[in-house]
């Protein structure tokens, strides 16, 4: 079957024919291609198209599909058993090397997804300081629970219900929303609610909106306000996390939090996410403190064993140079086509991350973002789509880059980018 007929018949049997929204291709229009394999940077569709892949599974692969020493981790771990249920040693050795790598992380507690690990974050930074208000920034993207599917960014922006359906207004009004890079909202709302507000948790760079650079000292004014009311502060970084740099946004920029989310690049392309900080504050959670939180499958062995031979190849390659440097070709590359045509390109990078905006005006918060053309997006998307490229199918997502990118495809998808902006 082709990818059209596999998504007739899915749509008949999944919601929107899907697993997780952005993949239905509703923010480009047409049809998603299903992958029947993924290798290094290329995906290759159940039609026999290859694509190089921008999206590397929204993250997860740093490395590019399918790496040979994650896959032999696997493979060893799987001879053992596919899951114990009571401790075992890949679990320390993760939480060792999260330890090390990562700056605020004394302790750390394994989940299943991105989504598992921000719930816990905000259920942790409530218990601890028996404070219930959390503030959150428009755009930024914490994965699909209660409390933060408020203004939120990726999916839910693309299908605008970043407010979603199904949850109580009783618990959404618990949570302040503020703009981004908004220092006077920020000093604002601190000084109305300080007392009351038990955390604030941001994408330290949001990448759920396309990419929003934070400007000058609004991160250090957001970690000086916590400490003045009492409040944690919690990074978000599942997608940061080992792609803006080893320790993630947190060394890339200084500033580091109380408690930290991970995901994507940590399962190494398994279901894995986690979260972490400082001990007097992890103490808290089950079963040491009162701050209930589990998961049968937690620390699984498979997973534990792709994750940590991800972050072994992270302390042995060092891979951010190499990555920051293929971002930078791509987007000047980008860029120079938009001049030339005269079309308005905003094209935001920090370390690896990009994203690609049709705005006239710089990109510095989500109503900026929202300005952008989707209309044009969905064009140049399907313009790459069919030389060979495969961005994000939505205007709202970052690209990813991973170390499987050879030069070879770096100029290939340099010149398919200038050809597609060349068409729209
Ligand atoms: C992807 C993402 C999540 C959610 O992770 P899942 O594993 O999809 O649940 C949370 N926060 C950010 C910043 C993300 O990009």
């Amino acid at each position: 079957m082709n990818s059209k007929e596999l998504f007739e018949e899915s749509k008949r049997l999944m919601p929107g024919g899907v697993n997780s929204p952005v993949r239905a291709f509703r923010g480009v229009g047409g049809n998603p291609f299903f992958t029947a394999r993924a290798e290094g940077c290329e995906l290759t569709t159940c039609d026999g198209d290859v694509l190089i892949d921008m999206v590397c599974s929204w993250g997860p692969a740093i490395f590019g599909h399918n790496h040979p020493a994650i896959r032999q981790a696997i493979r060893s771990a799987l001879d053992n058993g596919t899951s114990f249920g009571t401790p075992s040693f890949a679990e320390l050795e993760m939480a060792r090397l999260i330890n090390e790598m990562v700056p605020c992380a004394q302790m750390v507690r394994m989940t299943n997804s991105g989504t598992e690990a921000t719930m816990s974050c905000v259920r942790l930074m409530r218990g601890f300081t028996g404070r219930d208000r959390i503030v959150k920034f428009e755009g930024c993207y914490h994965g699909h629970t209660d409390s933060l599917l408020v203004k939120a960014g990726s999916g839910a922006l693309t299908f605008g219900n970043p407010d979603s359906a199904g949850v109580p207004a009783d618990l959404a009004k618990l949570t302040t929303v503020l703009p981004f890079n908004d220092f006077e909202a920020l000093e604002d709302c601190f000084s109305k609610f300080g007392e009351q507000i038990a955390g604030v948790i941001l994408e330290p760079y949001p990448a759920n909106v396309g990419l929003i650079v934070p400007k000058d000292g609004f991160l250090k004014r957001i970690r000086q306000l916590c400490d003045k009311y009492g409040a944690l502060l919690v990074f978000d970084e599942v997608i940061t996390g080992f792609r803006m740099s080893k320790g993630g946004a947190q060394e890339y920029c200084g500033i580091v939090p109380d408690l930290c989310a991970l995901g994507k690049i940590i399962g190494g392309g398994l279901p894995v996410g986690a979260f972490c900080g400082r001990a007097d504050i992890m103490e808290n959670v089950a079963p040491l403190g009162k701050v209930y939180q589990a998961g049968t499958l937690s620390g699984n062995p498979l997973a534990m064993a792709a994750g940590v031979a991800a972050l072994n190849l992270i302390k042995q390659t060092n891979p951010y140079g190499e990555l920051e440097k293929k971002a930078k070709f791509l987007v000047s590359a980008a860029l120079e086509a938009a001049e030339k045509k005269g079309i308005g390109l905003q094209a935001p990078r920090a370390a690896s991350l990009f994203s690609f905006f049709f705005n006239d005006e710089k990109v510095e918060n989500c109503a900026q973002a929202m300005n952008s053309s989707r209309e044009l997006y969905a064009k140049f998307f399907h313009e790459c789509l069919s030389r060979g490229l495969y961005l994000a199918p939505s205007a709202f997502e970052i690209c990813f880059i991973s170390a499987a990118h050879t030069q070879e495809h770096l100029e290939k998808a340099s010149e398919i980018l200038k050809k597609s902006i060349e068409a729209i």
